[in-house]
């Protein structure tokens, strides 16, 4: 490839550039963040927690910071380098963004380098030079490149200011993108006790935290979670019945004529709900990864520039678009984490003014997203915290509290008080006492032998007289009406919540099998009572209630058949629990 050789020469000598600098001492050593913040990066204040962030590092500390993209993670390592005598060492997972980086910190004085596989080898003889004159304030590198025994060699050279691990989250297999090579990391701590560590990631759920403190030695006041808050955007999640008609009537009335973003999951309903769009008079673009190169950039060209125009779009759509008011990113499925939903909707109102965060769902996605699940990989740790990571955005979607405030907690920040700006908050859902109704749930999935899903449990708590339930004899138990006090749709609703509530679990084996967990023992024993939403039939704007299409809000009437029916089936679970070889709350 011609073009590749005069590319690197040229990046060889942008990156040699500084070497003729005369400077050895970084002027910067020793000065107050406040005055590099000012003098090198043109800035006034600090954001978030940069400043006590700093300011540890300065001190010798070695901390996690948990930022969105954007909040400033750069910043809380490059300061400190500038400060602490020798060299940052930056390790960071992509070559372009650490040329970036580097041509970024050029520009303003500072001086940078990177250090990447496939360099010549003056250019590394260089940079050792470099390293060993003192004259570098901060050297970018690749992962596999840190622990190599060149590497090692080179940093025998240099006095260390301190180590920033970008992308920190690749360590944890809890983390949505790990990558072995980061795993050897960790020996930094070890080899260099003295030097302060940065690991910075924009996206760790509170285990991914826990587990990343864990793999660095750093105790829990090591950890900066800030910034996740986006008190413009309003979250709504609503039942999904007839979701283009939903889709409309949300644009319709809350955002006519502007610009949007509507994620769905495949490429044929991408193209399709576009379309359908069109003609019912909403300017709409499709964008997945099957269309030509030219169609795709010329769609979000448009979308970048027109003010009102609407994408339909794949999760291939939206890295790297930087669109200020885009109005509502609305979800037609769900994606399949509460990580990727906070990425995607932190797409609207980039722009600080009000914008929306809509979704619509089903419990049949969420079934669906945990059979993908289970074909697309083996039982490892990396599908086991992805089932994780699902549950969370299910228990997203069946909450009752503020919406932001589980977002927040997802991510391990402190929760304001509720917000007041969500569906939930603006909408305050009743509950009601539905211990009895999740009892009768558990002891029918136990007693159908946790191979159903909800519909034929939901059968069998009707008293249906169905081919399924013939077929399986399980007419005995479905004679009593044993669940006459909720409708089909009642059912599946309480069923849906002790999901999201994780007193059941979706079978993993593709069938969505709904299975008990060990958290169903107190209530099977009447020792926990389980608080439920009820799921009213709203009237108006179907886009703002949280669940618009269900049953009414059930009474449950004691008939004398249920409850007999219900005593024996808890009289009889120790008896079965033996057959089955189960513990006796399991049945
Ligand atoms: P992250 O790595 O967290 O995604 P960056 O460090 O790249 O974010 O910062 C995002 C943008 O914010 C950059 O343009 C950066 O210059 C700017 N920025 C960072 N800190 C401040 C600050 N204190 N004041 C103003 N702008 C800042
Ligand atoms: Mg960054």
């Amino acid at each position: 490839r011609p073009g590749q050789d005069s590319f690197e020469t040229l990046c060889l000598f942008f990156c040699l550039l500084p070497c003729f600098t005369p400077v050895a001492v970084s002027s910067w050593t020793g000065a107050a963040p406040r005055q590099v913040l000012r003098s090198v990066f043109g800035y006034d204040t600090f954001r978030l927690a940069q400043q006590p962030i700093i300011e540890r590092t300065v001190r010798g500390d070695s901390t996690l910071v948990v930022m969105p993209t954007g909040g400033g993670k750069s910043l809380c390592y490059q300061i400190p380098a500038l400060i602490r005598e020798g060299v940052g060492i930056v390790i960071s997972p992509l070559v372009a963004l650490m040329q970036d980086q580097v041509a970024a910190l050029q520009q303003v004085g500072v001086r940078a380098a990177c250090l990447h596989a496939g360099q010549p080898h003056a250019e590394r003889q260089a940079l050792c030079q470099r390293l060993r004159q003192n004259t570098l304030d901060l050297l970018y590198v690749a992962p596999e490149r840190v622990t190599t025994d060149s590497f090692a060699h080179l940093l025998d050279h240099a006095p260390i200011a301190l180590f920033a691990i970008d992308e920190v989250h690749c360590m944890s297999q809890w983390g949505h993108d790990f990558r072995p090579d980061y795993l050897t990391l960790t020996d930094l701590r070890t080899r260099f006790p003295d030097v302060p560590l940065i690991g910075a990631t924009a996206t760790a759920d509170t285990d991914t935290q826990a587990d990343l403190l864990e793999r660095l030695h750093l105790d829990d006041d090591a950890l900066f979670v800030t910034g996740f808050d986006r008190p413009n955007i309003q979250y709504t999640v609503t039942r999904k019945s007839r979701p283009k008609r939903q889709l409309k009537q949300f644009i319709e009335t809350r955002h006519a004529g502007e610009a949007g973003i509507v994620y769905c999951r495949t490429r044929k309903k991408v193209e399709g709900t576009a379309e359908w769009l069109g003609e019912h008079g909403i300017r709409a673009v499709p964008y997945h990864a099957g269309l030509s190169d030219a169609m795709r950039s010329d769609h979000q060209q448009r979308f970048l520039q027109d003010d009102g125009l609407v994408v339909v779009a794949t999760v291939a759509f939206g890295m790297g678009i930087d669109k200020p008011d885009v109005r509502f990113v609305a979800h037609l499925d769900p994606p399949s984490t509460l990580e990727a939903y906070y990425q995607e909707t932190g797409r609207a109102g980039r722009d600080g003014r009000p914008a929306d965060a809509w979704m619509t769902y089903r419990y049949g996605d969420i079934v669906r997203l945990h059979q993908f699940l289970d074909r697309s990989d083996a039982n490892d740790a990396h599908t086991w915290a992805q089932r994780h990571k699902l549950n969370a955005l299910f228990g997203y979607c069946e909450t009752t509290d503020c919406r932001r405030q589980v977002l927040l907690r997802y991510f391990g920040e402190e929760a304001p008080e509720p917000c007041g700006n969500c569906d939930t908050c603006l909408h305050p859902v009743d509950t009601w006492d539905g211990t009895v109704a999740a009892q009768k749930v558990l002891s029918c999935i136990a007693r159908t032998g946790q191979r159903f899903g909800a519909g034929h449990v939901t059968d069998v708590l009707l008293g249906r007289n169905t081919e399924k339930i013939r077929r399986h004899g399980h007419t005995e138990l479905s004679t009593y009406d044993i669940g006459d006090e909720l409708n089909k749709q009642g059912w599946k609703s309480v069923i849906r919540q002790l999901v999201a509530a994780r007193f059941l679990e979706v079978d993993v084996s593709g069938y969505g099998a709904l299975k008990l967990t060990s958290a169903c023992k107190p209530v099977l024993q009447g020792e926990a009572t389980v608080e439920l939403r009820k799921d009213t039939k709203r009237t108006g704007s179907e886009g703002s209630s949280s669940g618009s299409a269900s049953s009414a809000a059930p009474d449950l009437p004691d008939t004398p058949e249920a409850r007999s029916l219900f005593e024996a089936l808890r009289r009889t679970r120790t008896e079965l629990a033996k057959a089955q070889g189960v513990p006796p709350y399991v049945v």
